[in-house]
This record gives structure tokens, sequence and C-alpha cells, in this order.
């Protein structure tokens, strides 16, 4: 059995519930089981000289296990079909696929145009390492839209966007900045980690390449880390050229648990949506807040580019307080019951973090900012213990 066995296969079902299900499957290759195996192994043995060199002139792929196992082709052939891209290749963090999609179409000299809201530690990676190999980055608004034109210089080679923004949900527009930055020559990676593929169709908007930290909705239990990033059919050479030049590989056994996750992920989304929504629709006249960061929440200034270009929102959303004492903020957190501390989030459990990296601090006027993730709880439940912490924490505020 060789991972050739899932060569990338046409778009087998249009309707992402039913790919699903039945996208990365082979039962005749394996016994007849439902999932494709976990597959262990770095050596791969050939029975002759003759098949290793023909290996070595039609597939290197298939020679040795760092390039994966049909483990891995399943996964990544259910995520190209998924995001509507070429293929796809999966990284052992979600940070990783960032950091090699960037690495693999920069050289010294280049220009970055990333967005300022971006997960910090990619800003951190450009800060440090780019910056160190003499790749310069420019940090742009969220809210600039095709305005980014004016940003381009002759070395811009690539536009990273987030959208929404991870801790901050600005909506991008991100038709218009692609169309700038294909103008320009350059390439579109966007991190699609919040809305997944089902909620944004990356590549019918511009984007030439796509990530997911599929630690968080692709792998959806908190327990793996996982990257995958997916290429146009014009991006993949480079992207799948430059990252095997790193030696990345992910273990079989993560790639097994985001295979086993991501069959339930549609069920799992609408869920996160509507509960996220009502929880967020519960704070909004609370006196201690001052804003709820949500794009599908009417009033949110992201909700007619959201409802323009997404097909749903996930269970990530941001709560603004007026500002107020850290005592507030830590009677909140430490009242509630049912919300994890802790970071990440896409796992079928609530949590909340506090919200205060570089771009946030720029915000004037804020209050402190809480982070919540809407798990897959009974949503009254969610609510009445968020409603509890924020009395709770009101009352000592004075109000
Ligand atoms: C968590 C996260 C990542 C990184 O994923 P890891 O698997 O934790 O490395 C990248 N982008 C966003 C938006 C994230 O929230």
């Amino acid at each position: 059995m060789t991972s050739s066995d899932f060569k990338p296969s046409a778009p087998l079902h249009r309707d992402p519930r039913t790919l699903l299900v039945h996208g990365g499957r082979a039962p005749h290759r394996f016994s007849g089981l439902v999932n494709v195996p976990l597959h262990r192994g770095s050596t791969i043995l050939f029975p002759d000289l003759e098949s290793w060199d023909r290996a070595s002139a039609t597939n290197p792929q298939e020679q040795y296990g760092r390039f994966g196992t049909p483990t891995t082709r399943s996964l990544e052939d259910m995520v190209a079909q998924l995001e509507g891209g070429y293929r796809s290749l999966v990284f052992p963090s979600g940070l990783s696929a960032c950091c090699h999609a960037l690495l693999s179409f920069l050289k010294a000299g280049d220009h970055v145009l990333m967005t300022d809201n971006v997960y910090g530690p990619v800003r951190a990676f450009a800060q440090n390492v780019l910056a160190r190999m003499n790749i310069d980055v420019t940090f742009y608004d969220p809210l600039i839209g095709a305005a980014i034109a004016r940003e381009m210089r002759p070395t811009t080679r690539v536009v990273y966007v987030e959208s929404p923004g991870s801790w901050s949900f600005e909506v991008q527009d991100v038709p218009a900045i692609a169309e700038a930055a294909h103008r320009a020559g350059a390439v579109v990676l966007m991190d699609n980690s919040w809305a997944s593929p089902l909620f944004f169709q990356p590549f019918a908007h511009g984007v030439d390449v796509s990530i997911q930290a599929a630690t968080k909705y692709l792998v959806g239990h908190s327990d793996a880390l996982l990257g995958i990033a997916t290429a146009s059919k014009a991006a993949w050479p480079v992207l799948q050229q430059n990252t095997h030049y790193f030696g990345q590989t992910a273990g079989p056994d993560d790639i097994y648990l985001a295979l086993r996750g991501i069959r339930t992920l549609d069920v799992r989304l609408h869920r996160h949506w509507e509960t996220g929504l009502a929880l967020a629709e519960s704070l909004l006249d609370h006196k201690l807040v001052r804003q709820v960061l949500h794009p599908a929440l009417p009033q949110d200034p992201g909700h007619q580019l959201w409802k323009r270009d997404f097909t749903g929102a996930s269970g990530l959303f941001a709560v603004v307080l007026n500002p107020v004492g850290e005592d507030v903020v830590k009677a909140i957190f430490d009242r509630l019951q049912l919300f994890g501390i802790g970071l990440s989030w896409g796992g079928f459990e609530s949590l909340v973090m506090r919200a205060e990296d570089a771009w946030m601090k720029k915000r004037e006027g804020w209050g402190p900012t809480i982070r919540i993730h809407a798990g897959l709880e009974s949503a009254a439940d969610l609510i009445e213990d968020m409603r509890q912490a924020f009395a709770h924490a009101g009352k000592g505020a004075g109000c």
C-alpha cells in the first residue's frame, strides 16, 4: 500500500456535508474498513532496484515516511476538496503551517504586507525571523480593503490575511485585497481557521494559499496539534517544494485524530455558531460591556462583509468591557464554572481568555477584552453561567 492510493481526486460532492462523510476514504483498499487505518512508518521497502529507480523518477514522495503515509494523504485530500483548492500539506502545528507558507514565497529583499490583527506568534515570526532574513514587513489596518493597493511596493511578494482576526474579529474585504495583490504580482496567504472551509471558501475569494490551524475546529477535540496549508494549482509547486526542504512532517496519530474529528465538523460548527451567537446577544446590554465583537451581530462593523462572503460563524468572539479594574476581570474569570481558562479554541469545550495582543493594545478607550469560545454544552447553561459571573463582577464594580 503506497501513499499514492490517495492521489488527490476530483471533488466528489459539492455539498461539504456529504464530502465530510465520504471524502478521504477507500474501504476497498483497506480490508473494507470504514476508516483509513493509522499507518506508521519511516522506511518504505522496494522489491528490487528497478522499482526503486522508477519511484525516484516518477514519485520521490513515495520513497520515505517523512513525506507521509496513506493516513496523511487521506486528510490532505479531504481538506483540499473542502477548501476548494488544488492540494494540501499537513504540518505539525498551525503555526508551522503559517510560517512555512510564508517562507515558501519569500526571499531576502522582499516585502510582506501583513494584517495588523494577525495571530500573535505569526507577528513574532515576521518580526524576528523574516526581519533577520532581510525581509521587510508592513502591518496594515485590517479594514484597509482596496486601498491596500497604495501599500504595494515593487518588492511586495506576499499579502498575509487573517479574517476575522482571532482576538479582535475585524472582517476583511478579501476579494478587494486579493485583486490589488494580484495586480501587483503578490500572492495572498490567508489564515482561514476561524471560519474553517465550511464557512469561508478562500479560493473563490481570490486567495492563493489557505491555512488552517487544524488544532482548532478540524481536530475539534483539544487532543492534537496540527496545521494544514492548501494551495491553488499555480501556487502548489512553490509551496510543496519549499516546505519539503525543511523536513516538516506530522505524526500519523495526530493526523488520525484529525480524520476522526473532521467527520463531525459540520454538526459541531453549526452548534458552535448558534450557541456563540446566543451568548454574544446575552451580553450585549450588560452594564459592564462596551461592545461585543462578533461579525454575525447586525450591529457589528464587519457584519455586511461577513454576510456577503461567509456562510456561517464559528463559536469564537470577544467582549470588550468598559474601562474597569483588573479586579472586575478577575471576578468574572474566577466565578465562571463552565468556561475553562486557557489558550486555543475550537474544541468541544467552552473557554475564556484575556485578549491583549499588540493590536488590541492600539485600540483606544477599550477596557479589558475577554475572548470567549462557545463549546458544545447547553446554550442555556452557558448563558446562565456567564450571567451569574457578570452579575457577581458587576456588584463588585457597583453596577
Ligand atoms: C491557534 C492559531 C494558530 C496556530 O495553531 P497551533 O496549532 O496552535 O500552532 C494560527 N492561527 C490562528 C488564528 C490560531 O488561532
